[in-house]
């Protein structure tokens, strides 16, 4: 073994070695894989085996189109077979609801180019003869479904790997992992120690036991899996012969069961609902290669729906039972990318698919760590995901009521119970009192709506307009009209301080930063002009700036903050970066009447002119001290008050004694949200991510070019002066009674005009780099992207995306975001866009200017 390599990558499941195989392509082969066995010693050899592209997040489904053909690839260059069988499969529905999220999938995939199609129960039948069609409404086909061999496939990577020059060390468990002054990692084994630059945990069942090493609790936990595998059935095999053809892969979401042809016979697995983790809390280092006990009885209920849904399976007899543990994260996506706070420590563990998104994973993670960026948009995955609030208990319970309803829909107004409530304000009894709804936002309890006295607090599920649709209504006017409070907790608020602050920001930031007690509005860009971040900063002070955030993004940007503190120079080893998570929270008043009800609450002026739009003060408001910015996310007049947690139902008190006489109401985050549609106001992780450019996304205002030297100026720059390919826009759409929910294809009367591209650019094809290291414009998009296909209807082409929408309250009426070709961004028309909802296409007309106060107005006097 040696003693030094650039990356030690630990764990030879099928994730480690998908890991190894793409840094050893990416061009580093100065790296080993350690193994504590044999390669595919943890949950990967006794895996199913099977494969799909479909996943609720659209950045994933792609990565997971991406794993299914590399297959092909890893076995030419390995000359190991991966026993393919592409044999397609279907999902079917039992209920309209069911076949309601159907159809968002389906509508999903027409602009990420997979081939899906709805089809009828008895199209599905035809395809799996075992089962009896009437007990359900319809189906979705995917041609990109199969199985493999999981050991093979583990083994093809690993010897594609070897042959690109990576080294694999088996029989040796790292016991230990510790860190030079300089960042060079000690990797202490059993076999001796090897200095590496770059660590990365691909521990799978044991990834949690070697974040410990580093002081880290990765939120993940093994569930134990069944699957069953039947006798020979001549059904089955009198099906291959009069068809030359393999059974497709099923999924039954009544049943929670999944099932494939397995040689002569079926393999039938179940997520069932009395789920059982697997070693809660330590995971012993001599579990090898054995079964756990199978309990029939936990998937009798499944087994129950699935032998009536598919009474040809009930008659075969069982051969055998499989049980065997393997790891999840809260929301069942993996957790890769780099830990924030450590140093080129990585990961690529909790891949609960590993044969669907093992390629993926290690594309992405390779990508990041050779040239600093995944190359596409991984949030959906990305490690920084969650916070400090998942922890093992906490993660204990979300995995478990993720595994449950792995096959349950998720309504878009449906909010998770497991593990709740974890964090609260000093107002969640209030809020309560108030007869609040209250939803999960990155761990902390945050009220939505209020439902009205006298009924339940309790949200109706639905794809379409549901219970809140009227009090929101009401919470929207009397905001609008008069005045409202809101609980603002949820934002991310950072404090950066210290010499070199404003020269540390300024070179972050694409806007210029404030005058002392002014505040902007700036994004953030990566290296490559992506946005990866949208802020409101207030300069409190000398080389004292106040930041706010999107709130789930706070360990994913400080990482980013981390990883470009100055070295050297002004400001180097000075500038601190403070997180105030939960001990800075906040409320926001909003509304005409909103400047009388601050001016009764505090000692100073805050007429126009004294508090103008865009200040930031430090005051006390109803005697708590306080910082407040003249600025609200509703576009009305209004303002953000924030305090420490010890003062919070003080203010919200003063506030709605004082509020009283000018008809001061509560209103939730969903209020909130319809209020910023009809300002045509974006949100992070919605219209703004990192597969967009900030004139993409109609950002341009706050994008100073002039301003040297920021992160991604030079790439922004090329992307002004060759035009942005995209743009954001609002729409106002026809809607019936729901509304978008995101992701829904954009239509286009355009007859034969090309537009260019219409691929939405998560551009799974790693970036390609020049000589200097610099990213190959349009690189990113273009490899390996699929083409958009069955998009074409007559004259209408799917020309864009749904980012977000919604109903907007004050203006009555259904909207839209989403991005679409340039050329077409400010063709108001009506007529020409129509929008996807829940199959149905809905006539929408662009809004170049938003629909409320479109001059800004009312917030600015
Ligand atoms: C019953 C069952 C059915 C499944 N069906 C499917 C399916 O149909 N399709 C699908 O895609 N997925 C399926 N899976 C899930 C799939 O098995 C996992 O997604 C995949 O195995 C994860 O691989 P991994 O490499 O992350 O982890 P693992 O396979 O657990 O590999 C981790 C490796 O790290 C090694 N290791 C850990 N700690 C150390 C250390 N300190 N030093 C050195 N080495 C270490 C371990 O020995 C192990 O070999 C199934 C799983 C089960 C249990």
């Amino acid at each position: 073994m040696k003693s030094h390599a650039k990356a030690v990558v630990i764990g030879g499941g099928v994730v480690g070695c998908s890991v190894l195989y793409h840094l050893a392509k990416a061009g580093w082969t100065d790296i080993m894989l350690i193994e504590r066995s044999e390669l595919t010693s943890g949950s990967s050899w006794h895996a199913a085996g099977g494969f799909h592209t479909l996943n609720g997040d659209p950045n994933v489904a792609k990565l997971q189109a991406y794993t299914v053909q590399l297959y092909r690839e890893i076995e030419a260059l390995s000359g190991q077979s991966c026993s393919l069988h592409l044999t397609g499969g279907v999902m079917m529905a039992d209920t309209p609801e069911r076949m309601d999220f159907l159809r968002l999938a389906h509508a999903k995939g027409r602009y990420l180019g997979m081939d899906t199609e709805l089809i009828t129960p008895s199209e599905a039948k035809a395809m799996f003869p075992l089962m009896d069609e009437t007990n359900f409404v319809g189906a979705m086909w995917d041609p990109v479904e199969g199985h493999l061999d999981p050991s093979g496939t583990t083994h093809a990577y690993a010897k594609a790997a070897r042959k690109l020059g990576a080294e694999i060390v088996l029989r040796n468990r790292v016991v230990e992992l510790t860190q030079e002054v300089d960042g060079t990692w000690n990797v202490v084994t059993e076999q001796g120690t090897v200095k590496a630059e770059h660590v990365v945990n691909c521990g799978g069942l044991w990834a949690r036991e070697i974040g410990r090493m580093v002081g880290v609790e990765l939120p993940l936990l093994a569930m134990e899996h069944m699957y069953l595998l039947t006798e020979p059935m001549p059904e089955v095999e009198e099906f291959n012969k009069s068809t030359g053809r393999e059974m497709i892969g099923v999924m039954d979401f009544k049943g929670e069961i999944y099932t494939r042809q397995e040689r002569n016979g079926i393999l039938l697995g179940t997520y069932e609902k009395a789920c059982k983790p697997w070693s809660p809390v330590n995971t012993p280092w001599d579990f090898g290669h054995e079964l756990l006990q199978p309990d029939i009885d936990r998937i009798a209920p499944s087994l129950e729906i699935g032998f009536k849904h598919f009474p040809g399976i009930e008659k075969a007899g069982i051969k055998q039972i499989i049980n065997g543990p393997f790891t999840f994260a809260l929301d069942g996506n993996p957790l890769v990318g780099p830990v924030q706070g450590l140093t080129n420590f990585w990961c690529a563990c909790a891949v609960m698919a590993g044969f669907s998104q093992g390629g993926g994973v290690g594309l992405a993670l390779s990508n990041w760590m050779v040239h600093g960026d995944p190359g596409f948009d991984v949030w959906g995955m990305d490690v920084a995901r969650f916070g400090e609030w998942a922890t093992l208990r906490y993660t204990n319970a979300k995995v478990r009521e993720n595994y449950s309803r792995r096959f349950s829909i998720r309504f878009p107004n449906e909010e998770l119970p497991a593990a709740r409530p974890a964090q609260t304000t000093p107002l969640y009894d209030t809020m309560l009192a108030n007869n609040a709804v209250m939803g999960d936002s990155w761990g902390l309890e945050t009220p939505l709506w209020f439902a009205p006295k006298g009924t339940e607090p309790k949200d109706i599920v639905s794809f379409h307009r549901s219970n809140d649709f009227g009090p929101i209504g009401e919470e929207v006017r009397a905001t609008r009209e008069k005045v409202g409070v809101t609980e603002i907790a949820n934002f991310a608020k950072y404090e950066v301080s210290g010499l070199g602050s404003e020269d540390f920001l300024n070179r972050l930031m694409t806007n210029r930063m404030p005058k002392t007690g002014r505040i902007v509005l700036t994004p953030m860009l990566n290296e490559f002009g992506r946005l990866i971040g949208d802020f409101t900063i207030a300069k409190a002070g000398e080389e004292r700036f106040m930041i706010w955030s999107s709130s789930a993004a706070q360990k994913y940007h400080m990482r980013w903050f981390e990883k470009h503190l100055p070295k050297d120079g002004p400001g180097a080893s000075q500038v601190r970066i403070h997180r105030f998570d939960q001990t800075l929270v906040g409320l926001s008043i909003a509304g005409p009447k909103s400047r009388d009800l601050l001016q009764k609450l505090v000692d100073v002026d805050v007429s126009t002119k004294a508090f103008r739009f865009m200040d930031f003060r430090e005051m006390a408001v109803g005697g708590a001290p306080c910082m407040v910015n003249r600025i609200t996310y509703t576009g009305d007049l209004g303002y953000e008050i924030w305090m420490a947690p010890a003062y919070q139902r003080l203010v919200y008190k003063a506030i709605k004694d004082a509020g009283e006489e000018f008809g001061l109401v509560d209103f939730g985050m969903r209020a909130l949200l319809s209020m910023r549609l009809e300002k045509n106001f974006p949100t992070w992780f919605r219209e703004l991510r990192p597969i967009y450019g900030p004139f993409e996304g109609a950002m341009d205002r706050f994008v100073k070019l002039e301003k040297n030297g920021f992160i991604g100026c030079e790439a922004a720059a090329r992307e002004q002066a060759e035009g942005p390919k995209l743009r954001r826009v609002s729409f106002i759409v026809d809607a019936a009674d729901a509304d978008v929910m995101g992701d829904e294809p954009i239509w286009a009367k355009v007859g034969g005009k090309d537009y260019g591209t219409v691929e939405k650019p998560h551009g799974y094809g790693a970036p390609r780099f020049d000589a200097d290291g610099k990213e190959v414009p349009g690189s990113r998009a273009a490899e390996g992207a699929s083409a958009v296909r069955g998009i074409v209807d007559g004259d209408w082409r799917v020309v864009g995306w749904v980012t977000s929408g919604g109903y907007a309250h004050y203006i009555k009426k259904s909207m839209a975001q989403g991005y679409v070709p340039a050329a077409l961004a400010a063709d108001e028309s009506a007529g020409l866009f129509e929008i996807e909802i829940l199959g149905s296409r809905r006539r929408a007309r662009i809004n170049v200017e938003p629909p409320f106060d479109p001059s800004g107005e009312k917030m600015r006097t």
